[in-house]
């Protein structure tokens, strides 16, 4: 009986790690739809966006009962133009990130959205009107198809054709073997790093929001692979506000503003060219020393 009984649990035991697994994934991926947790305030407008312009006014953040890691940070992620935050590890940019869906409320300050303070909006009409591609792609289980789809569940076919053309990924779909409906995830086929990728800039393209919220990929992938990247991510930030936690220089250089940050506060910000001519900021610094353009 101990041995019958003892693998089947072992496998209950997996079956949850899985699932828990999925779970956590799909927060990460889908986070912006998931239901929120905490109430709205009472009496809580749905976001209107025009130009999509967000800005940072004096906006304090820690985690917990911590030291503030965002201190009293300032700056305007311009309508339609990307806004790349840049600083050594732990400066606190994916904070920043994170306040922006209102994963986590300031502690002080407030963040406006075309004006509106996004702590008086619904959390579900300001996560509508936002995208978000990750680091690390995740696939769940499921078709291409619907992995796509999680980025709008409403999308259709077509709609989801069309994002992954858009994001270059149609191309290597269509030579999967079941083309759109093949299985992706733990069970289905294996795909490149650059393949993930560009699902989840479709699935992004899908969602069509306004704003953009990029953490970009710090592992190298092989040219090819690299170049379609590029191309998507491209189409995915034209016409959006894009704000990115930039590791390619080409990304820093041709952003329309740069935002350096150290140790939570805001030090310098402007274009490429404005701060590469600093030479004793941490900008000019970390251009030299840290922003290499990925090698392979
Ligand atoms: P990196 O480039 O390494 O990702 P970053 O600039 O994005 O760094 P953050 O991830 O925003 O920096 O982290 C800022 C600070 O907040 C760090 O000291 C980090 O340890 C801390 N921190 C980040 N996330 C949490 C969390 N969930 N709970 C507690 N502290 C956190």
């Amino acid at each position: 009986l101990l041995l019958a009984y003892d693998p089947a649990r072992r496998l209950a035991k997996l079956q949850v790690q899985m699932e828990r697994a999925v779970v956590n994934a799909r927060m990460i991926y889908a986070l912006l739809d998931t239901q929120p947790m905490q109430r709205d305030k009472p009496g809580a407008r749905d976001l209107s966006v025009t130009d999509a312009e967000i800005a940072f006014d004096d906006v304090t953040f820690s985690y917990g009962n911590g030291q503030p890691v965002v201190r009293g940070i300032s700056f305007v992620a311009e309508g339609g133009k990307t806004t790349a935050l840049v600083g050594p590890s732990g400066a606190g940019k994916s904070t920043i990130i994170n306040l922006i869906p209102r994963f986590y409320d300031p502690s002080g300050g407030r963040i406006l959205i075309d004006g509106q303070d996004i702590s008086d909006v619904t959390k579900a009409s300001l996560r509508h009107h936002i995208a978000y591609v990750s680091q690390q792609p995740y696939l769940f289980e499921g078709t291409i198809r619907d992995n796509i789809r999680y980025g709008r569940p409403d999308a259709t076919d077509a709609e989801v054709e069309e994002a992954a053309k858009l994001a270059y990924a149609h191309d290597f779909i269509l030579a999967q073997p079941s083309g759109y409906e093949t299985p992706v995830g733990e069970n289905g086929v294996t795909l490149s790093g650059g393949q993930r990728q560009r699902l989840s800039i479709a699935r992004a393209l899908v969602r069509n929001a306004p704003i953009l919220l990029l953490d970009e990929a710090t592992s190298a992938l092989d040219n090819e692979s690299e170049a379609a990247v590029q191309k998507a991510l491209e189409t995915a930030m034209s016409g959006r506000t894009v704000v990115v936690i930039a590791h390619r220089l080409s990304t820093v250089v041709n952003a329309d503003k740069i935002v350096v940050m150290h140790e939570g506060r805001l030090v310098e910000e402007g274009s490429h060219e404005t701060l590469a001519q600093r030479k004793d900021g941490l900008y000019a610094r970390l251009n030299n020393l840290q922003l290499p353009e990925p090698t392979s």
